[in-house]
């Protein structure tokens, strides 16, 4: 079977199964109980989505500037990947990231992602400023400059691909010794897309990869040891 662990990644799978936020239950029914609109601006209209758990029945709510109702039913479309359709959910979708992620990590990714679908580019860029930042206290980063603590976290993680530390040694900006965010340029919307995609990576390497890894060692040393103790227990007999 094709791996689909990229769905856990997603709010909302398709037009009746989602991700729920609130129980955390992968792969639910899921049922659309209100559509509303407003006007975001006299040029700009806004739809709101009220979306039920059919397992928890908690309500979720999510904006976006497309209707992507379908018009005769309550439900979504079904030609759609919904996900970046949707520029703001309440509860927000950092659950999606594992949850071995550092909360305040994820937080500041998700308002990025936010910020960066409504095209608030400067927002966007000073959270994922803040996140690299957060990484770097949290991983203890010795070093004093930003870039010789980034490789300080490439040889604390040789297990984590190189090439990713390296794009996050070079980011624009980060590299001079700005002190006030106000004298920070924003970055692109291109650019920022490669910073976050590289940090989830280098996220996934040092926090999931790691534990998963050292869960399979335990089985196998699990499994040896049970071995072990069924040749001894056969020998006494
Ligand atoms: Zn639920």
């Amino acid at each position: 079977m094709q791996d689909q662990s990229d769905l856990d990644k997603k709010y909302f799978i398709d037009e009746t199964v989602y991700n729920c936020p609130f129980c955390n239950r992968r792969n639910v029914i899921y049922e659309l109980l209100d559509a509303l609109d407003f006007d975001w601006t006299s040029a700009k209209k806004c739809f709101v989505y009220f979306v039920e758990c059919g397992s928890c029945e908690n309500v979720s709510m999510h904006l976006s500037f497309e209707n992507i109702k379908t018009p005769d039913r309550m439900r979504f479309r079904n030609d759609i990947d919904i996900d970046p359709k949707i520029f703001y959910s309440a509860p927000t979708s950092f659950f999606v990231m594992d949850d071995r992620i550092p909360r305040i990590i994820r937080e500041l990714i998700t308002e990025s992602e936010g910020c960066l679908k409504m095209n608030f580019l400067t927002g966007a860029s000073a959270c994922m400023r803040k996140a690299i930042y957060e990484l770097l206290i949290i991983e203890k980063a010795e070093g004093t400059d930003y870039e010789s603590k980034i490789k300080f976290l490439k040889e604390k993680h040789p297990d984590s691909d190189p090439t990713f530390f390296d794009i996050l040694a070079h980011i624009q900006e980060m590299t001079s010794d700005k002190i006030h965010e106000q004298s920070w340029d924003k970055w692109d919307s291109g650019y920022l897309k490669l910073i976050i995609e590289t940090l989830k990576n280098v996220l996934h390497d040092i926090y999931v990869q790691k534990e998963v890894k050292a869960d399979r060692v335990k089985f196998i040393q699990q499994l040896r040891e049970g071995l072990l103790k069924d040749k001894r227990g056969k020998k006494k007999t």
